[in-house]
């Protein structure tokens, strides 16, 4: 069977190295319009590499007067548990040398003012009946929370009411780093053919029933065929499903929202001080990805701290491509649906432009409420952030992601942004059983499935308390996370 995957970002790359790893005999095509693999959303700065497990946002866990809801969380957090799963897998094949190269236990925790201490109080109450979050700490001290995150208390008066959760085992991920690893394993194999700087203008279905897939490499064209085809192109997604002439593309439209965040170099003994992620709470009409974070990052041997993110309303695809290209994946069926979404996401759409224009001083000041002091502490620089194209479904805006298979079962596609590369061998590998059901078929996969994954039924870890904690310590051990 022939695959042609669109894309090398995390997800075109995970789904080759697991489809792969599955099925031996697989031949796939890689096709990526970049010059190598996570160069664009997967590249290290362009996320913020948060290994999202639902330990500190408090997006994931709404709440409505005294109710809290963790089912979200739960979800995530069972979702990274199986990412955590095929890394552990990886690093033991030696397909990912040194799992240091990709992943550092960074402490994960939430910190909140006064207005919001019953809230927290009440997550982490909720959260630690379950053993997934059976290890968080909860402090009102200031002077245990300056403990954990000093960065954000040094400056802060004692009277000052805060409160704050931590975890010792979250974690900081170099998407990029995994991904080029994935990549680099993935090119010496048979069977795998990789091609860079080539452009993917159209996929569409040939008479026979093949997916035909027009390229473009500096004015050379050439057409690969597929028996499945899987788009897995960030923004660049859209117009490659609404050319494919299915009749599900007129459902789905993009909603691009972009980012920035503030990057300063720290030494190694500021990185030792302060190894954590702190996420506070997001502004009233802010969306949920705008959830302001402070965070340590580790990439090339070098250490850094990243705050933001700092929205954009920015109408394009991906970063780096043009204006023109959003406008042109455009189609007429589209404007009732953006109507729609502007209509009823109004102070959204008011939120987002006016971040737009926010200069660094204003950048600077939302860091010093956020942590007292650390703006003159180091030399912050804006660093252009990747692009979120959100799904606008039936005219309503969503902001998780979701797989698309066609009904034949010959096309599959990522859509949307969230949570994103956290989760990404989770959702390939449901995508894989949705895509590629005939490579799981033989008795060979299945022991190889089990290989990779001990398990990864997301209600099994949920309810199991005893094989998820065995699982658990397994792969944080050969993550080096424990
Ligand atoms: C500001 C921000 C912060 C984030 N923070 C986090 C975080 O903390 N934790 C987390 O887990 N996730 C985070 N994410 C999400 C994460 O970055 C994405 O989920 C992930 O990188 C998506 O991977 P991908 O492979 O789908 O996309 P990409 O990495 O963007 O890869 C898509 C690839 O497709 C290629 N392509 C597109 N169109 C074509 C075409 N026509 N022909 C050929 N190639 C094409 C592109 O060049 C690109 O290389 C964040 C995202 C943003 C924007």
């Amino acid at each position: 069977m022939n695959v042609v995957i669109v894309g090398a970002g995390i997800m075109g790359i995970t789904f080759a190295t697991l489809a792969k790893e599955i099925a031996p005999d697989l031949n796939i095509t890689i096709i990526e319009r970049l010059s190598g693999p996570a160069k664009s959303n997967s590249s290290v700065f362009n996320n913020a590499g948060t290994g999202h497990e639902a330990n500190c946002e408090l997006n994931y866990t709404p709440v409505d007067e005294e109710e809290i809801e963790i089912e979200q969380a739960l979800h995530i957090h069972a979702q990274f548990n199986i990412a955590k799963q095929f890394w552990a897998y990886l690093v033991k094949k030696g397909i990912i040398k040194d799992a240091a190269s990709f992943i550092h236990p960074t402490k994960h925790c939430t910190l909140v003012h006064s207005d919001s201490i019953d809230q927290l109080k009440l997550r982490f109450e909720e959260m630690t009946r379950h053993h997934f979050f059976e290890h968080m700490h909860y402090s009102e001290d200031h002077d245990e929370i300056k403990s954990w995150i000093p960065f954000t208390m040094e400056n802060r008066p004692k009277s000052e009411k805060m409160a704050a959760t931590m975890i010792e085992t979250g974690t900081d991920v170099n998407f990029q780093a995994l991904t080029e690893g994935m990549a680099e394993h993935l090119a010496q194999q048979d069977g795998i053919d990789i091609h860079y700087n080539t452009h993917v203008e159209r996929v569409h279905k040939s008479p026979v029933g093949r997916w035909l897939i027009e390229t473009n490499q500096d004015g050379k064209k050439e057409r690969f065929k597929a028996d499945a085809l899987f788009v897995a192109a960030g923004g660049g997604a859209f117009p490659l499903l609404k050319l494919s002439h299915q009749p599900i593309r007129t459902r789905f439209a993009g909603f691009p929202v972009g980012g920035r965040f503030l990057l300063a170099p720290i030494s190694e003994e500021d990185a030792n001080q302060y190894s954590a992620k702190t996420y506070g709470k997001a502004k009233v009409g802010a969306p949920p990805m705008s959830v302001p974070h402070l965070d340590l990052r580790a990439a090339n041997g070098k250490h850094y701290l990243l705050f933001g993110p700092f929205a954009t309303f920015m109408p394009i695809l991906e970063k780096g491509r043009g204006f023109m290209e959003y406008l042109l994946s455009m189609r007429l069926h589209d404007i009732p649906n953006f109507l729609n979404v502007a209509r009823e996401h109004f102070p959204l759409m008011k939120y987002l432009i006016s971040e737009t224009f926010i200069g660094k001083e204003k950048m600077l000041k939302d860091l010093e409420n956020f942590a007292p002091g650390l703006s003159k502490k180091f030399d912050w620089q804006i660093s252009p952030a990747g692009q979120r194209v959100q799904i606008i479904k039936d005219g309503d805006l969503q902001m998780g992601t979701e797989i698309i298979v066609s009904d034949d079962k010959s096309y599959g596609t990522l859509l949307g942004a969230s949570p994103g590369a956290s989760v990404s061998p989770e959702v390939m590998l449901r995508l894989i059983e949705q895509l590629l059901p005939s490579i799981l078929e033989e008795a060979s996969a299945q022991e190889k499935l089990r290989e990779i994954f001990p398990m990864h039924n997301l209600k099994k870890l949920e309810k199991d308390a005893k094989l998820y904690r065995a699982i658990r310590d397994d792969i944080n051990k050969a993550l080096k996370i424990s």
